[in-house]
């Protein structure tokens, strides 16, 4: 049983729904500044930012409508990058009328204002959590409508973005290919990324398409989501164990991502954390359980 909004379900293979180009996994990423039409008015510009928190870079999507645009996640205040949002927009012969953030990280929000002042646009969230109430449209015209869908765990106010007639949702740092995101504790939790995770599986299938934050597409997203909620779970049980067996928790992170190198070491942390914290409150919740029977 779904408790988000209803997504629509009715999709048309017929030439506005059409797959132009996607980056998929095992292929090479669009280069910065080359703006890929991944789905018929959903663009796809990759920031010139790759470093080892952002990958190959920021997703900057640039949905088109009826000569109105959205901009999802402008990505980092670089005027080259900016200037080809704007090149893109004019291109489609619109403009923009909202900025909208899948979260607050400032890789994905920093050029927000820049763009709104370019544009005259609005920006939501303005600020963080609850700002986009779940279940929000955007009507863009041309069979173009964006649903938002509160998607927290990587952050607190993380939120997807749902095309249901292109059967393509957008998920921030939610859900990448290739691996599960880091959860950025304490502001994300376990328990909110499995719910969300869960909450995506359960509105799509397996013949959507997620397009993320960083990288590349995920096809399948219904199996894909259940492998990696279940590769969650492992990590979870793998960390209880291990505290079972007496290692101390400091030493948690060392023992479960040995080969993670230094610069990726602070998110393997807050990952880490994260778990601690959700089996802390699990363990309180049963004592609770416990001391009431
Ligand atoms: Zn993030």
């Amino acid at each position: 049983m779904s408790s988000g909004p209803p997504v629509q379900k009715e999709y048309r293979r017929d030439d506005s729904c059409r797959i132009e180009a996607m980056w998929d996994v095992g292929e090479a990423p669009p280069r910065p500044g080359e703006p890929v039409e991944v789905a018929a008015g959903v663009h796809l510009l990759l920031a010139p930012n790759a470093n080892h928190w952002t990958y190959e870079g920021t997703n900057t999507w640039i949905v088109v409508g009826d000569g109105r645009a959205v901009v999802i996640d402008p990505g980092p205040t670089d005027p080259g990058h900016l200037d080809r949002i704007d090149e893109v927009v004019r291109g489609a012969g619109a403009r923009v009328e909202t900025v909208l953030l899948s979260h607050h990280h400032g890789d994905h929000s920093q050029a927000a204002s820049a763009v709104a002042e370019r544009w005259q646009a609005a920006i939501r969230p303005r600020v963080q959590q609850g700002v986009i109430p779940d279940g929000t449209r955007l009507d863009l015209g041309r069979r173009t409508e964006i649903r938002t869908l509160s998607t927290p765990g990587h952050t607190s106010d993380g939120v997807s973005f749902s095309l249901g007639d292109r059967r393509v949702m957008l998920t921030g740092d939610t859900v990448l290919a290739r691996f599960n995101p880091y959860i950025s504790h304490p502001d994300g939790t376990v328990a909110d990324i499995l719910g969300s995770m869960a909450r995506i599986a359960d509105l799509v299938d397996d013949d959507w398409i997620l397009l993320p934050g960083h990288g590349p597409a995920v096809r399948e997203p219904t199996t894909y989501l259940h492998a990696r909620i279940a590769d969650r779970q492992r990590r979870i049980d793998q960390i209880a164990g291990l505290l079972a067996d007496g290692v101390a928790r400091e030493q948690i992170t060392d023992h479960v991502y040995a080969k993670v190198d230094d610069q990726r070491r602070p998110a393997a942390r807050a990952s880490v954390e994260a778990i601690l914290h959700y089996l802390d409150t699990r363990a309180v919740r049963m004592r609770e359980k416990g001391s009431t029977v």
